[in-house]
């Protein structure tokens, strides 16, 4: 009979094979206690141990195809420095010391120590590290017990076209069984930033995470459908539901392949305006993407992950040699550096706002933060600055509410310019600079933004979040999540009008700006450059080119005057048709 499960659909597409169930790991852990004499030699049985285990993690790092994305080899020396720092290379042989224990149960006193330190950061990103100390104590364990002979995964199991249903999965365990052409993957651990899930999107596997008890329920050898956008897990389907999802499996990759001709294909309306496609980029290894589908630039780089990565503020240096190589990636298409935008959901140890803040995304935040405490920021200002010599740069401010914050964000500019110009040191002396638009009061100002603006750009992630009072991370909310909302459209379309007035671009670099449904909206009020995430931009190029913008002017105003869901509906389908 069919069994129908949910778990968090974390990497697009659909899977269809036999569950493969992977059982490992599952050592059971006592205490021992060892004599005097013996503790030398458990303390050897540790280091040879720890030794196997790093020579495993170096043999798997050499063997990555170099056509692996990056992302892998970053995992895999995140896992060779952690096994190399003192809390899992010399603490455990202490406890080994102190309690007389085995080297098991030392090396699991110490891991679960280090893991309820991860478990208690409120930050989402940070805890999920917990998963890399996890996966190192598995491969010092494995090496324990079985004194070095076995390998997380063996490389010649059979992988071939199959779901995997595993516990976790490390990332050499994905990267091994993607060479050998799994289906898709279901874990019982793990969120959306959890590194198998980052992984899972790298890589193109299907997959899904969060599954509580998946092996319980599922068995070896059955057949499994996954969708990796929904969640949906459907064991031992009947011949109607594989038809149907064999059906979208070759639905999505027509699609695909499709898309791909328009790599190199104007971004250009049916009626024959040009349109901007630009993309949002967080790390860089983004990068590479974009290269692929020949973004027009970057229009958003949220530079907080690179304080986020390293959990402390970068100095002046570290900013400019990674501004400096991504420009240089970029060769010669635009870069909008966006300003730190921490506070709120994105909060490292050495601003953390503390518990005054009660309301955190209305708190001290972006621009305000920076404004605040401008050690935050100069460095960066600096930074982008300088490089700014090397190629077209833009620079962007976050979260404004009041020209006055803009001014004086302006203004700490013209003195980090004063700064350099003293010095000898060479920038563009016409930096553009812009400002984000994602606060109601400033979007109804607009146009007063615009005055001492290069450009606008519509964040509509937090627009929409305080034009509508529903935090954007609260799940409970999500139902009144509603980018048509006629409030919400009505402020897109005050800024865009602002900007125009003024003469000056207007981009959106909100989520809305990636998703096709509302293309033909946002064209029809005026909007004219998109910045998204990069896999979206081939759809949104699609949707464009098979667009007159004369015809979807007035159908995109009928939309600022319903808010009634079944209304919107039918009005979207009339546009998109
Ligand atoms: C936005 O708010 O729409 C935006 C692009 O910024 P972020 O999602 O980083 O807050
Ligand atoms: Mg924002």
């Amino acid at each position: 009979m069919a069994l129908l499960l949910n778990g968090m659909g974390v990497s697009r597409g659909i899977a269809i094979g036999p569950v493969y169930i992977l059982h490992r790991n599952q050592h059971e852990i006592v205490e021992q206690k060892i004599d005097k004499k013996n503790i030398a030699k458990e303390v050897k049985r540790f280091k040879t141990a720890h030794r196997t285990a790093k020579k495993q993690l170096q043999k798997i790092g050499k063997d990555i195809p170099s056509e692996s994305p990056d992302d892998i080899s970053t995992f895999i020396e995140t896992h060779l420095l952690m096994l190399d720092d003192t809390m899992m290379s010399s603490s455990p042989i202490e406890i080994i010391k102190q309690n007389q224990c085995n080297a098991e149960w030392a090396l699991k006193l110490q891991t679960d120590a280090i893991v309820k330190v991860f478990q208690s950061m409120d930050d989402p990103y940070i805890a999920t590290r917990q998963d890399d100390v996890k996966h190192v104590f598995n491969h010092i364990m494995e090496a324990l017990v079985t004194g070095g002979k076995s390998q997380s995964v063996d490389a010649s199991e059979k992988w071939k076209d199959r779901i995997v249903i595993a516990d976790d999965l490390t990332p050499a365990d994905t990267m091994i069984m993607q060479h050998a052409g799994v289906a898709g993957f279901v874990t019982e651990m793990g969120g959306p930033l959890s590194h198998t899930a980052i992984l899972a999107r790298s890589l193109n596997i299907p997959a899904i995470v969060g599954l509580s008890d998946a092996r319980l329920y599922l068995n070896r050898g059955e057949s499994l459908v996954i969708d990796g956008s929904s969640g949906l897990v459907l064991a031992e389907p009947d011949d109607l539901s594989i038809d149907h999802f064999h059906k979208r499996q070759r639905a999505m990759r027509r699609k695909t392949k499709e898309l791909r001709k328009l790599n190199d294909a104007k971004s250009r309306a049916k009626s024959g305006e040009n349109i901007t496609l630009l993309a949002n980029i967080e790390v860089e290894d983004d990068l590479k993407h974009l290269r692929k589908i020949n973004a027009a630039g970057v229009g958003l780089y949220r530079t907080e992950f690179l304080y986020l990565q390293e959990n402390k503020i970068p100095n002046e240096e570290e900013h400019y040699k990674t501004y400096v190589r991504v420009i240089r990636a970029l060769r010669g298409a635009p870069l909008t550096i966006r300003t730190v935008d921490l506070g709120a959901d994105k909060e490292i140890d050495a601003v953390t706002l503390g518990p005054l803040a009660h309301n955190p995304a209305m708190g001290l935040r972006g621009i305000r933060l920076c404004l605040h405490d401008p050690a935050l920021i100069v460095p960066q200002l600096r930074a982008i600055l300088r490089a700014s010599a090397k190629g077209p740069i833009k620079i962007m401010f976050p979260m404004l509410t009041t020209v006055s914050e803009l001014l004086q964000a302006k203004q700490l500019l013209e003195t980090t310019k004063e700064a350099l110009r003293s010095k000898g040191i060479k920038f563009d002396e016409k930096i553009p600079v812009g400002g984000m638009i994602e606060v109601p009061a400033a979007a109804i100002s607009a146009s007063h933004f615009a005055e001492h603006l290069d450009f606008l750009s519509i964040g509509t992630n937090d627009l929409i979040q305080y034009t509508l009072a529903i935090d954007r991370i609260d799940d409970q909310v999500n139902y009144l999540y509603d980018p048509l909302n006629p409030a919400v459209l009505s402020l897109i379309k005050m800024i865009i009008d602002a900007g125009n007035k003024h003469k000056i671009p207007v981009t959106m670099c909100g989520e809305m700006a990636g998703n096709p449904s509302y293309t033909r909206v946002l064209l029809g009020l005026g909007l004219r450059e998109f910045s998204m995430p990069p896999n979206s931009i081939l759809e949104i190029k699609n949707v464009l080119r098979q667009t007159r913008l004369s015809a979807v002017r007035r159908p995109a105003l009928g939309f600022l005057h319903y808010s009634e869901k079944t209304k919107q509906t039918t009005m979207l389908d009339k546009i998109n048709s």
